[in-house]
């Protein structure tokens, strides 16, 4: 990190490659292949990134890795609390057992017992408290206070944010002629590690942020000049929803200055991602992972160059997934008020 906040960017190359010798030992260095259907379709050679095939789904264990790794013997001594239920809860399960540090995430009494089960299978104790997110934060905040825990956030802070950016590393290595690069967008985390670690080596490689129409409150703040909250809407890509934090220190910034365009997507072509992942390239992705290759699919982007799409997640439900590719026409907004 440079010193200075305002002159220059947050991260440099060096942030990123000592990430990749902290947590190279921990986490799958994940492939890229070629997509023969995209390429044609683009008239560009096209490549995916398969990271939702990362331990635990997602690669949201490589921040919570590097976060993990990075802290003080006494730090991991009284353990780690997060509040996510979803990927990043799951990385960072997996990465505080596998660095024997203990863990506790809370949630809610309104998180389904399914995901509760998918964190404690992960190791970590889950603490149920109050109705809201709100209250689950509360408890947080005096484990951190009373316990001496450390909170790991899931997308703004700068460890969690070179560790996400070695697969920018990664990307570089396999793919040295790239010209641009779909990175999906919700926080921020993960576009802000992969576009300063890219551009730090090849400033001139295109970084093009993916979010869904649903609920985008990254591109939301773009357009307005700083961080604001919009409201949450169901969508198919849920790993890509929640807020940016109105006190957002990082990815805001580190977005607004190197990613060179924002593209939104509706439910039907989310779904097309999804279903293209499926039969064109046989991966099982979810909504959120499928949004870069959505977006090549349906032609809503238009490459130039040799083109690199992430597939950021596999975690979905597998009925949900069926009806999707079984193409069914799936509103997951009408979904959730028929179940109540
Ligand atoms: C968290 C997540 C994202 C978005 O990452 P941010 O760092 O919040 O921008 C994308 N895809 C999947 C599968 C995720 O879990």
């Amino acid at each position: 990190m440079s010193a200075e906040a305002t002159s220059g960017p947050d991260f440099e190359l060096a942030d990123f490659t000592s990430a990749r010798a902290t947590i190279g030992g921990t986490i799958r260095r994940t492939p890229t292949v070629v997509s023969e259907s995209l390429s044609k379709l683009c008239g560009v050679p096209v490549y995916l990134k398969l990271e939702h095939l990362q331990e635990t789904g997602s690669f949201k264990l490589r921040g919570a890795a590097n976060a993990v790794l990075s802290l003080s013997e006494a730090a991991k001594a009284k353990g780690v609390v997060g509040v996510s239920t979803g990927n990043h809860g799951r990385g960072l399960a997996h990465a505080a057992r596998q660095a024997g540090v203990r863990c506790i995430i809370c949630m809610s009494r309104l998180v389904p017992q399914n995901k509760v089960e998918a964190i404690e299978a992960l190791g970590a104790e889950v603490r149920i408290v109050g109705s809201s997110q709100d209250e689950a934060q509360i408890e947080v905040d005096r484990l951190v206070a009373e316990d001496g825990m450390t909170l790991v956030p899931p997308f703004d802070h700068p460890d969690i944010i070179a560790g996400q950016g070695t697969l920018g590393l990664e990307i570089l290595e396999d793919v040295p002629d790239v010209h641009t690069v779909l990175v999906q967008l919700s926080g921020g985390g993960l576009i802000s590690g992969v576009a300063s670690a890219i551009k730090a080596r090849r400033p001139e490689v295109q970084i093009i942020g993916m979010s869904m129409e649903r609920g985008a409150a990254m591109a939301a703040s773009l357009d307005t000049g700083l961080p604001i909250q919009v409201p949450e809407l169901p969508t198919l890509a849920d790993s890509l929803g929640g807020g940016i934090g109105l006190a957002n220190r990082y990815t805001f910034k580190t977005v607004r200055d190197l990613v060179d365009k924002v593209v939104l997507l509706s439910e039907a072509e989310i779904a097309a991602g999804i279903r293209h992942g499926y039969w064109q390239e046989r991966q099982i992705v979810e909504g959120a992972g499928a949004v870069c290759m959505a977006a090549l699919a349906t032609g809503k982007v238009k490459p130039e160059g040799p083109t690199v799409a992430l597939l950021s997640g596999c975690n979905i439900d597998m009925r949900l997934h069926h009806r999707v590719i079984s193409g069914e026409d799936v509103d997951v907004a009408s979904d959730q008020q028929a179940e109540g």
